[in-house]
C-alpha cells in the first residue's frame, strides 16, 4: 500500500486572480506530489507501508523518524490546505463557527488581524493555523513541516506560508498573499466541518 495524494478539490485556475494557475500547478503537481512520492519511497518495504497517513505521522513522531515524519506531515498539510481555500471563499462565517470565532477573538476583524500577525510572524517556511484546543479556538504558527495534526489540537484551517505557495504571484509580499487568503479564499464551511463539540463551545 502507498499513500495516495489527496485530490485538488477545484481546477488549477479556480483560485484566480488571487492564486494563479501556474502557482497552483507547481504547488499541487510538483511540491505536494513530491512530498507524497518521497514519503512512499521512504516507507517502501517498511512497517509504515501498511499504515494510513495519519497513522504514519503518529508512528514517525514517536520513533523520531524525521524524514518520514516531515514528508508525511507535508503530504497531510497540503491536502488540508486545498480544502482550506475555496473559489468563492472569504465570505462571513455563520453559525457555530462564527460564535466560536467571536468568543475566542472578539470579532471577525480581530481574528483576521491575529491570523495575519501569525502568518507574517512565522520566520522562514511554515504554516499558520486556526485550531480548536480544549473547546476554544486559537491561532498557531508552525515551522517547516510541523503541524497540529495528531496533537491535542484539532486543525480547522491552514495557510501555507512557504515561499513556493506565493512567490510567483506576490514575490516577497507575503502580506498581500495572506490578505488575499483572509478576504477572498478562506473556506469557512470547511472550518465549520472540522469543528468538534460546537454546542459545548457555545455553552461554555
Ligand atoms: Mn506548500
Amino acid at each position: 500500500m502507498s499513500v495516495i495524494q489527496s485530490d485538488l478539490p477545484y481546477k488549477e485556475n479556480a483560485l484566480e486572480p488571487h492564486i494563479s494557475k501556474e502557482t497552483l500547478y507547481y504547488h499541487y503537481e510538483k511540491h505536494h506530489r513530491g512530498y507524497v512520492d518521497k514519503l512512499n519511497g521512504f516507507i517502501k518495504d517498511t512497517p509504515y507501508d501498511a499504515l494510513e497517513l495519519e497513522q504514519i505521522i503518529g508512528k514517525a513522531r514517536k520513533a523520531g523518524d524525521i524524514k518520514i515524519l516531515n514528508n508525511a506531515l507535508q503530504a497531510w498539510n497540503h491536502g488540508f490546505l486545498w480544502q482550506s481555500m475555496a473559489p468563492k471563499g472569504g465570505n462571513e462565517p455563520e453559525g457555530p463557527i462564527r460564535q466560536a470565532i467571536d468568543k475566542a477573538f472578539g470579532d471577525l476583524e480581530r481574528f483576521k488581524k491575529e491570523f495575519r500577525e501569525a502568518a507574517l510572524g512565522q520566520f522562514g517556511s511554515g504554516w499558520a493555523w486556526l485550531v480548536q484546543n480544549r473547546g476554544g479556538l486559537k491561532i498557531v504558527a508552525t515551522g517547516n513541516a510541523e503541524s497540529p495534526v495528531g496533537t491535542e489540537m484539532t486543525p480547522l484551517l491552514t495557510l501555507d506560508v512557504w515561499e513556493h505557495a506565493y512567490y510567483l504571484d506576490y514575490k516577497n509580499a507575503r502580506n498581500d498573499y495572506v490578505d488575499a487568503f483572509l478576504n477572498n479564499l478562506i473556506n469557512w464551511e470547511f472550518a465549520a466541518s472540522n469543528l468538534a463539540g460546537a454546542s459545548d463551545a457555545q455553552a461554555a
